[in-house]
């Protein structure tokens, strides 16, 4: 067998280092892909597979994308969920004789893509990095376009899954204990993060994490970071910057801080409750319309909008910190022309972050910078609204605004207005900046003006008349004179090129002209890139501040936004109050449903405290209005808690830990099957986890099939989250029994949505009532799992209970729901129908139904 080509030796050695990435490997004007890279390669791109002879007796299976391309066929696979490894030529293959020196700069993977392009500017791109040791979860998650960096040390073993729908991760990275437990998740959430991989056992050991970390954040030791407590998470995002920095080869000099997400400091929104709510990613197709991030979201920069998904996802648990904002929203809210000014103002700021972020990751243009520049112009504008604004958390923004004019004028100075996107033609530097560069320009642009007046001037001193200066690819400049001239040549004519009309010459000034103008283009590159360079270095210097800068103005913007909104929908600012208080809403609004302007929409009322007011039990027909009403209570304690004005009249919000919201069965369309079984895992995981301080959102839960089962658990979970867990919780439910529940547990209040029937028509009249609704929606059936004994138990009791007195329920139902005996009549008889006891008159019905009546009663 033949040696292998030298090229291709190379490869392999190559592949061998980046075995799970596809090697993209140039060769002049290609990236090349071999063997089962370009097998899988080509069917993805949609290329054509070639084979190349590299001294196998078989040619290797090859495919190639142009260099200049590359980004996009880069961005499809990594769309695709693959990991490509960049593997450049190092040494210029013109000037190196033997091979061409080639080595990987860069990975790229769905956590790292930089480019603009190929990511949402209105949602971080995160990479997040797990780490399970000795049962406890660790995660560790980082942006690298605008250098956020965070680690949260998980309380039990949901949290993972909350965590991942809050954070929504591009991509994964974990060691193997987490990839093990990874594998046992449910489908349905293997399904949203497939794309894992496990890294390199040795990077999660304690010691060497903690060096990456000091490393990066030049700091001798973590003392700064507690590392007693937070050991795990530490270690969690060593592994991370590790794996960032051995994929993207660079310094990562926008990761500068280490943030702790600290659950004790936020309400916690569990996975459920996020799809459910709506409030990033509609439940029909994934995207913002429809959710509540849509209906508030009045940003005017990309940053701000980044900004509040954040707050949306993490609400705040602190009263002081919540009121912080509020007061900010406030000043914003009352000073119409201030807020309306700054919000205009806000339209000309960029992405100053993700700005940093190319700053950093050495991928600044020229266009970058004047994107800065106007950045920075709109600073003063904005200091100068707000500078009479008193609140505290405006105050901070105000210092955290940084007058940057000085900079922004160096870039002024520099940039021209209408730059190209790349630095490598040159072309971006303002005439006047820098006289070298003017003089190679005036070279460049006054060629033809320089060879004409030449021209003129050898023809009078030789007298030749017909001489020309000329131009050719191959002898360059020229001076050519026709034959029956060739003697009048002076002796500083030097021969170049005979022809048959005559001959050319080059002179001593030609030749230096020549040479200025030839080097004069790469002199207009080099001294631009040199230029460029230093410029890049003064904002990396200022780097700190102009993140500083950026936050402070993705904050604004949302605080801003919050304003803007409270103003457009009448909004009103709620009073924070302790856990242990009541909750009062007055009017209130579903913030999305009221965006809809086919319907008007209804206001209602909510009262609910931890003692005889605790449990809402909702009825009312399909339709009418339950899950619209129990989702605008949710999310009016959730906006109450980001600082933001609440669609309401009144609101007085009590802090709140945590919201739990389950959705019956039927009505959840992730699942199709075992669907019930999901539908108790999760109840069960409110049961054990809802606290006095937690809102529950409980919809149509035990709803499924139809026997006494769905009724009997249903009926012991609102039992046990009463009377054990003493949570604030809404049920909407078609299990009117359910109502009984008011007699004999305190806590338990009915309420029905109203409607109005008129000649069998039904009227939706969306008001809230008290008291429940009288008609039977059939019962469902359910088998029950991982639901706690206790409800278990008492499930089985009130099954049997409810099996015998069925018929007595529903006849004191009956009894008082109906005003005429004429009605009474015809309800008997058709429930007497469906209890197949036919040929019943209703005069007897009426009999029956006041025997069981009695029997109730007595
Ligand atoms: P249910 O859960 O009782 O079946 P929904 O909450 O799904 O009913 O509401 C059904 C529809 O009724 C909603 O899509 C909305 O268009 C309308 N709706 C609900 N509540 C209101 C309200 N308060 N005011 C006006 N329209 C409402
Ligand atoms: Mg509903």
């Amino acid at each position: 067998m033949k040696e292998k080509t030298d090229m291709m030796k190379h490869y392999l050695t190559v592949k061998e280092r980046y075995p799970d990435c596809i090697v993209f490997y140039r060769l002049g004007d290609f990236y090349e892909m071999f063997f089962d890279d370009a097998v899988e390669a080509s069917a993805i791109l949609e290329l054509t597979l070639t084979g190349r002879n590299c001294g196998e007796k078989e040619r290797a299976p090859m495919c190639g994308v142009p260099y200049h391309a590359a980004d996009e066929y880069i961005a499809k696979l990594v769309a695709n969920g693959k990991k490509v490894a960049i593997c450049e030529q190092l040494s210029d293959p013109k000037a190196s004789k033997g091979l061409v020196d080639r080595d990987v700069i860069r990975v790229v993977t769905g956590g790292t893509i930089a480019e603009d392009k190929f990511v949402d500017e209105r949602k971080n791109n995160y990479i997040l990095c797990a780490y399970l040791i000795g049962g406890v979860c660790s995660i560790a998650w980082a942006d690298i376009t605008t250098g956020e960096f965070s680690c949260q040390k998980l309380s039990d073993k949901n949290g993972i899954f909350d965590a991942l729908s809050r954070i929504n991760p591009a991509e994964i990275i974990c060691n193997n204990a987490f990839y093990g437990e990874y594998n046992a998740f449910p489908e349905a959430v293997k399904v949203s993060f497939e794309r894992i991989s496990r890294y390199d056992e040795k990077a999660f050991d304690g010691r060497r994490a903690s060096a990456v970390l000091c490393e990066q954040f030049a700091l001798s030791d973590l003392s700064v970071f507690s590392p007693e407590e937070n050991q795990l998470a530490l270690t969690c995002a060593g592994a991370l910057i590790a794996y960032l920095k051995e994929t993207q080869m660079h310094a990562l000099a926008n990761v500068k801080n280490l943030s702790f997400y600290d659950e004790g400091k936020f309400l916690r929104l569990d996975s459920t409750a996020v799809r459910n709510l709506e409030i990033v990613s509609s439940m029909r197709d994934g995207k913002i319309f429809g959710t509540l991030l849509w209906a508030v979201d009045k940003t005017r920069t990309s940053g701000g909008s980044r900004r509040l998904r954040q707050i949306l996802l993490s609400p705040l648990r602190d009263k002081k910190k919540i009121e912080y904002r509020q007061c900010g929203v406030e000043d914003l809210f009352n000073d119409n022309v201030s807020r309306e000014a700054v919000s205009e103002t806000l339209k000309s700021v960029k992405d100053l972050s993700r700005l940093c972020g190319r700053i950093s990751n050495g991928i600044l243009s020229p266009r970058d910078c004047l994107a800065i520049m106007q950045t920075l112009d709109a600073v003063p504008s904005l200091r100068f609204r707000l500078g009479l604004m008193q609140s505290e958390i405006i105050r901070n923004i105000f210092d955290n605004l940084i007058d940057f004019s000085e900079l922004a004028n160096l870039i002024r100075a520099i940039i021209n207005d209408n730059p190209p996107i790349l630095t490598r033609d040159g072309g971006f530097v303002r005439d006047g900046f820098d006289e070298r560069l003017d003089h190679f320009r005036s070279i460049e642009r006054n060629a033809r003006a320089i060879i004409k007046e030449m021209e003129e001037r050898e023809r009078s001193s030789t007298g030749i008349r017909t001489l020309k200066i000329g131009y050719n690819k191959v002898f360059g400049y020229y001076i050519e004179v026709s034959k029956s001239f060739v003697d009048q040549v002076p002796y500083t004519y030097i021969r170049k090129q005979t022809l048959v009309g005559g001959e050319r010459y080059i002179t001593e000034e030609l030749k230096q002209f020549e040479e200025e103008v030839l080097s004069s283009n790469e002199n207009i590159v080099r001294i631009e890139n040199e230029i460029f360079k230093k410029l890049t270095g003064v904002l990396t210097d200022n780097l700190d501040g102009l993140m500083k800068l950026a936050k402070a103005l993705s904050l604004l913007d949302v605080l801003c936004s919050f304003a803007t909104v409270a103003r457009e929908n009448d909004y009103v600012r709620p009073t924070i109050v302790a856990s242990d208080k009541p909750m009062n809403i007055v009017e209130g609004r579903h913030p999305v449903v009221e965006k809809n302007k086919k319907i008007r929409f209804v206001s209602n009322d909510t009262y609910l405290d931890c003692g005889e007011n605790s449990m809402m039990i909702i009825t009312g027909p399909n339709m009418a209005g339950k899950s619209t009403y129990m989702r605008q209570v949710a999310l009016i304690t959730l906006l109450a808690h980001t600082g933001s004005f609440v669609p309401a009249k009144e609101a007085e919000i009590p802090i709140t830990d945590r919201i739990f919201t389950r959705v019956g069965a039927s009505d959840n369309i992730m699942f199709d099957q075992s669907t019930f079984m999901v539908e108790m895992s999760e109840v069960a995981n409110v049961l054990r986890n809802a606290t006095a301080s937690s809102l529950v959102i409980l919809d149509e839960v035990g709803r499924g099939t139809s026997t006494h089962d769905g009724l009997a658990i249903a009926w012991a979970v609102v039992e046990y989250l009463t009377v054990e867990n003493k949570v604030k919780t809404l049920f909407a439910t078609h299990f009117h029994e359910l109502s009984e529940l008011e007699n004999s547990l305190e806590g338990v209040k009915n309420y029905k949505i109203t409607v109005k029937e008129t000649d069998g028509e039904i009227v939706f009249l969306r008001k809230i009532k008290r008291g429940s609704a009288n008609k039977s929606f059939g019962i469902e059936v359910a088998s029950l799992s991982g639901v706690p004994k206790a409800v278990t138990e008492k499930a089985k009791v009130v099954l049997h209970s409810l099996e015998k007195n069925d018929l007595a329920l529903k006849a004191v139902e009956i009894e008082e729901e109906t005003e005429s005996n004429e009605k009474r009549y015809s309800f008997v008889e058709d429930y007497l129908n469906e209890l197949d006891l036919n040929n019943v008159t209703p005069l007897k019905a009426f009999e029956i139904l006041n025997f069981l009546k009695g029997k109730t009663n007595g």
